[in-house]
Order: structure tokens, then C-alpha cells, then sequence
């Protein structure tokens, strides 16, 4: 655009291409639609010649397409730091997913516990990942899960994940904890392959533990993925007598003819719904709606991110199964997590 008077005139044009190009198309009686991403950058600000005003508008547009698409974004310089530091992460990743070893590793497991609503008993734990890098610190699994599966990594590093936590649940059972099932979230890519099956059975053995001793999570979206071989999967692993739960649900687009075919157990509803479920009439809808339904399909429902008494009496009300949330515990190291159960089953016997 050679002829605009200031910055925002850029902004006006971007927004009125992508109105002009996300208009739907009618292509052999179907309906389409393009989300466009733009990124723009300006002369002289963002760059002294064509190829880095060109360069820096590309970046701008992965912003835009990581904002959601339908969008378009300005180019600042804090967005090359952000891709840099991506990078770094990126590297410190594989570095700490290569060099996992029994006697140093930067991944640790967090667990925390889920609350049989009506009896306020502790029935099981979930497994979260945590990472501690000596460069980086302490990385958040919201931020570095999504590079590992960008990357591949999610497959050696969801294999850890397996293995660990059994092994946990053999020093948990050494400990005198019993009757606690442990939850392992599974990311997509991990439900593509039949040697997820062989991992879990391998681990289960190695460890002395019955299927019962675990549940695997996987999200919404991630069961409705390439539908038939992750079918295929949950199928066999249902048939091992694994208990399978169906993550974030709510958050994805599920079809119900779908779900119903799923070997689940359990829907596990999404924190965002839970955070406003006394002030948001829709969140509240939503959530007694899930909860009705799953039950109509002989589902337990656990309710995510529960931190009130007041949330907790609502879902109660609505006959939700399951609560997890800080009101009982945030995710805990191994040993608190042993205290904790300890000092629960002090109280309870
Ligand atoms: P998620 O599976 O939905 O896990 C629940 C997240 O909510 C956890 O965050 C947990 O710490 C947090 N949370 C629990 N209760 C509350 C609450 O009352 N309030 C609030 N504000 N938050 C609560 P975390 O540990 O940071 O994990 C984030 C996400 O990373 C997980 O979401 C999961 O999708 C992914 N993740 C974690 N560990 C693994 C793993 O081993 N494998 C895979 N594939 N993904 C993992
Ligand atoms: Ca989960
Ligand atoms: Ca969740």
C-alpha cells in the first residue's frame, strides 16, 4: 500500500480484504469458507529495504494464524523474540527429551486428586507433567506440550509419561496407598499407533499392575481425529480394561453419534465452564446439560478446575460424580501426594 497516511489505514484495508475473502463460496453444492491471516509490516519502522519488510510481515501473519486465523496482525519486534525464544525452547526440549535417564531428568510428575462428590472420598489421582530446565526454569505443560507435538517429541516423551507413572504407582502401592486409579493424558499422536497398546500392557506388567490401577484421558479433539484408527486404539485398550475419559469436553466440536460409539467412561467437563458456572447462566446451562447427557449415555461425569465451595454445591446439585480443583489440592510432588493420601486415609478409617 504506497499511499496511506498513517498505520491504522493499513489495519482498515487488512480488515476489509479478510471480510471480502472469509465470505463462504458455493463450490459443487457445498458451502466453504477461507479463514484468511495477515500480517503487515511498515516502511521505514519495521525495516530499511523490501526483504525485511517482507520478512517481517510474514512473521506477523504466524501471529496472526496462531491468533486464531480470521485476523491480521502488526509487526513488532517483541514477535522476533517470541519466535526466538520458541526456538530455544524448542532445543532445550529435544536436549531434555534425549537425555532422559533414571538418575537425571528435567521431567517430573505432579499428581491431583479427584473427589467422589457425594462421599468426599479421594478415588483417584491425575498425572501432570512438569518441567524444570536449568536455563529455562520451570516451563508450563499449557506452553512446551504444544512444541513437543509440534515437533514429534509428544511420542518419547508420552512414552515417559507412561512408564513413570507406573512406576509411581508401584512405590504408591509400596507406600500402603491402595484403591487410587492414576489418570495419564494422552495426546493425539500417541492414540495413532497400535504401539501405544503394547507400551501400556508393557508397563502394566513390568510393574506388577492391573489395568484397573490406571485411566487414560484423551481430549475431545483428539478422539475426533482420524476417527477410525483412534477407534481402533481406545477399543483395544477398553477391551485390556483400561478406563478411558474423554478430556476439556465441551471445548470441541463432538458429535454425539460419534461419542456414542466411543468405548469412554467418564467425560471429564471443562474448566473454562466450571470458572463462571454462579455467574454465567450459559456456563451453568452448559454444564447441567453435559452432565445430563452424559449420564443419559451411562457416563460418569468429573468436573475440572473446581475452587469454590460454592462451584462444588452446584455441580453437586447437578449430580456431577467427580470433582477435581485447588478447593481440594493443587497438583502435588510425589511425597505430598503420599502425605496427602496418608493423612486422607488417617482420617477416613
Ligand atoms: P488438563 O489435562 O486439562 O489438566 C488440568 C490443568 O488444570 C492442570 O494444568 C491443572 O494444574 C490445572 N488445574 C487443576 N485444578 C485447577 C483449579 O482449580 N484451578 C485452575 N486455575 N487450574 C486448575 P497443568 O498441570 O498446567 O496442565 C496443563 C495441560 O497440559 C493439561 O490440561 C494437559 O492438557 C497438558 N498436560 C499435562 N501433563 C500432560 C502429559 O503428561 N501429557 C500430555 N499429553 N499432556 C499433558
Ligand atoms: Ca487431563
Ligand atoms: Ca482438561
Amino acid at each position: 500500500l504506497t499511499d496511506i497516511a498513517n498505520h491504522d489505514d493499513a489495519g482498515v484495508v487488512a480488515a476489509n480484504l479478510i471480510e471480502a475473502i472469509s465470505a463462504p463460496v458455493l463450490i459443487d453444492g457445498q458451502t466453504m469458507s477461507v479463514s484468511p491471516s495477515i500480517g503487515i509490516s511498515l516502511f521505514p519502522d519495521d525495516g530499511p529495504d523490501g526483504d525485511t519488510i517482507l520478512k517481517n510481515a510474514d512473521t506477523a501473519m504466524y501471529h496472526a494464524k496462531s491468533a486464531g486465523r480470521n485476523n491480521h496482525q502488526f509487526y513488532t519486534a517483541r514477535m522476533n523474540e517470541a519466535a526466538g525464544e520458541r526456538l530455544q525452547m524448542e532445543n532445550e526440549l529435544r536436549q531434555a527429551v534425549s537425555s532422559i535417564s533414571p538418575s537425571n531428568c528435567e521431567f517430573s510428575l505432579n499428581f491431583q486428586p479427584q473427589i467422589e462428590t457425594v462421599s468426599g472420598r479421594v478415588l483417584g489421582l491425575e498425572a501432570l507433567l512438569r518441567w524444570n530446565n536449568p536455563k529455562l526454569g520451570l516451563i508450563s505443560p499449557a506452553r512446551f506440550i504444544a512444541i513437543a507435538e509440534e515437533t514429534g517429541l509428544i511420542q518419547p516423551l508420552g512414552d515417559w509419561v507412561i512408564w513413570e507413572t507406573c512406576r509411581q504407582i508401584r512405590n504408591m502401592k509400596q507406600c500402603g496407598i491402595k484403591g487410587i486409579r492414576v489418570a495419564i493424558n494422552i495426546s493425539a499422536q500417541q492414540v495413532r499407533h497400535d504401539n501405544l497398546v503394547l507400551l501400556v500392557r508393557g508397563a502394566l506388567a513390568c510393574y506388577d499392575l492391573s489395568p484397573d490401577d490406571i485411566e487414560l484421558e484423551v481430549t475431545e479433539s483428539t478422539a475426533m481425529q482420524h476417527p477410525e484408527t483412534t477407534l481402533s486404539i481406545l477399543d483395544q485398550l477398553s477391551a485390556m480394561g483400561i478406563k478411558l475419559a474423554i478430556d476439556d469436553f465441551g471445548t470441541g466440536y463432538s458429535s454425539l453419534a460419534y461419542l456414542k460409539h466411543l468405548p469412554i467412561q467418564r467425560l471429564k467437563l471443562d474448566r473454562s465452564f466450571v470458572t463462571d458456572i454462579e455467574t454465567d447462566p450459559n456456563d451453568a446451562a452448559i454444564c447441567a446439560a453435559t452432565i445430563a447427557l452424559g449420564h443419559s449415555l451411562g457416563l460418569e461425569l468429573v468436573a475440572e478446575g473446581v475452587e469454590t465451595e460454592a462451584q462444588r454445591d452446584f455441580l453437586a446439585r447437578l449430580g456431577c460424580d467427580m470433582l477435581q480443583g485447588y478447593l481440594y489440592s493443587k497438583p502435588m510432588p510425589f511425597d505430598e501426594t503420599i502425605a496427602y493420601l496418608k493423612a486422607y486415609q488417617a482420617s477416613h478409617t
